[in-house]
């Protein structure tokens, strides 16, 4: 079995490491909260000092951290590239970053990597905290065919569909596209339910009407956002996440930061930022992305 390093046990990397721990591999764990390194020290994983201490000698690392300003200071270090994880291995190991970040920070980890003669995937992925417990995450990967076919392995553990979405930075893209569509249908799903209950309808009626019909979509099959309507979802707990307002905020800022560089037309993916901004600014960015029909 494998040597897996895995750093950053939040929300999401928590229950991945947890599910590489039932495939049996060998996981050394660490994250900047000692909480979270307990919980995965009880379940068999070992809690590390720090993150070179985890990745020394390991066969894989896996990164699953907030935002590029975070995989950048792990792997290049600070701005005069001190203190980076790449410049302290012994070995060789595969290096996989699934955080959701920029697809240039992404590019230049690559780049560092292909210089010490390391492969590396981007490998964001989708399906959220259900997906992470249950090993049914979609894995968007981007690197070399000999890197993607490395990885693909060790996220057969925790994800179902694994895609190679092409070279170095793609996975990000792909990732980036996605997450723009899932806001702007969170946002009309939204927009319909309220609209359907002020003109007196059941919301949950209305979902199984909308699912079986053409305005179908995750957020109404996986996700709804009116509460009652699902019992395990957010909106039926009080909007605790789930994947937060801030990191859909996050996302859609990538979106549209690429958009500009690629002078491309985003108008609903402008929208859906700016509303998005709207519910960080009255306090709610710790609430889930499915809270945005309280703004409606
Ligand atoms: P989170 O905030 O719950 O977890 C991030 C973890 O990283 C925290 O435990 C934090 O302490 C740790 N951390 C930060 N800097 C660190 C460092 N230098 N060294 C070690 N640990 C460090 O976030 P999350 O919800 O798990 O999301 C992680 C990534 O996955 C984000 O990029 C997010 O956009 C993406 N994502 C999240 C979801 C979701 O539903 N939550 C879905 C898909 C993708």
């Amino acid at each position: 079995m494998t040597t897996i390093a895995f750093i950053g046990l939040g929300n999401m990397g928590a229950p991945m490491a947890s599910n590489l721990l039932k495939a049996g591999h060998t996981v050394r764990v660490f994250d900047l909260v000692p909480e979270a390194l307990q919980k995965l020290a009880n379940e068999g994983a070992y809690a590390s000092q720090s993150a070179q201490d985890a990745c020394q000698n390991a066969d894989v690392i896996i990164s699953m951290l907030p935002a590029g300003k975070h995989v950048s200071g792990l792997y290049l270090g600070n701005k005069e590239g001190e203190g980076g994880l790449l410049n302290s291995l012994s070995n060789k190991p595969l290096i996989i970053d699934s955080s959701t970040i920029d697809a240039e920070t992404a590019q230049s980890i690559h780049e560092a990597c292909e210089k010490l003669d390391l492969d590396m995937v981007d490998a964001p992925v989708s399906g959220g905290v259900a997906a992470a417990k249950s090993g049914n995450l979609t894995f968007m990967c981007g690197g070399s065919t000999q890197s993607f076919e490395r990885a693909r392995i060790v996220l057969a553990d925790m994800g179902l569909n694994i895609f190679h979405a092409g070279d170095n930075g793609s996975g990000q893209v792909a990732k980036m596209c996605n997450n723009m569509l899932l806001a702007i249908h969170m946002i009309g799903s939204s927009e319909a339910l309220k609209l359907g209950t002020k003109n007196g309808l059941d919301p949950k009626i209305l979902s199984d009407i909308m699912l079986a019909s053409s305005g179908s979509n995750w957020t109404l099959e996986k996700y709804n956002p009116f509460p009652g309507v699902m019992e395990n979802s957010p909106a039926s707990n009080e909007y605790q996440p789930g994947f937060m307002v801030d990191l859909m905020a996050k996302d859609l800022g990538l979106a549209l930061d690429n958009a500009t560089t690629t002078n491309s037309s985003t108008p609903l993916g402008k929208l859906a930022l700016e509303m998005y901004q709207q519910k960080q600014n009255q306090g709610d960015g710790k609430k889930d992305f499915s809270s945005i029909i309280e703004l409606l």
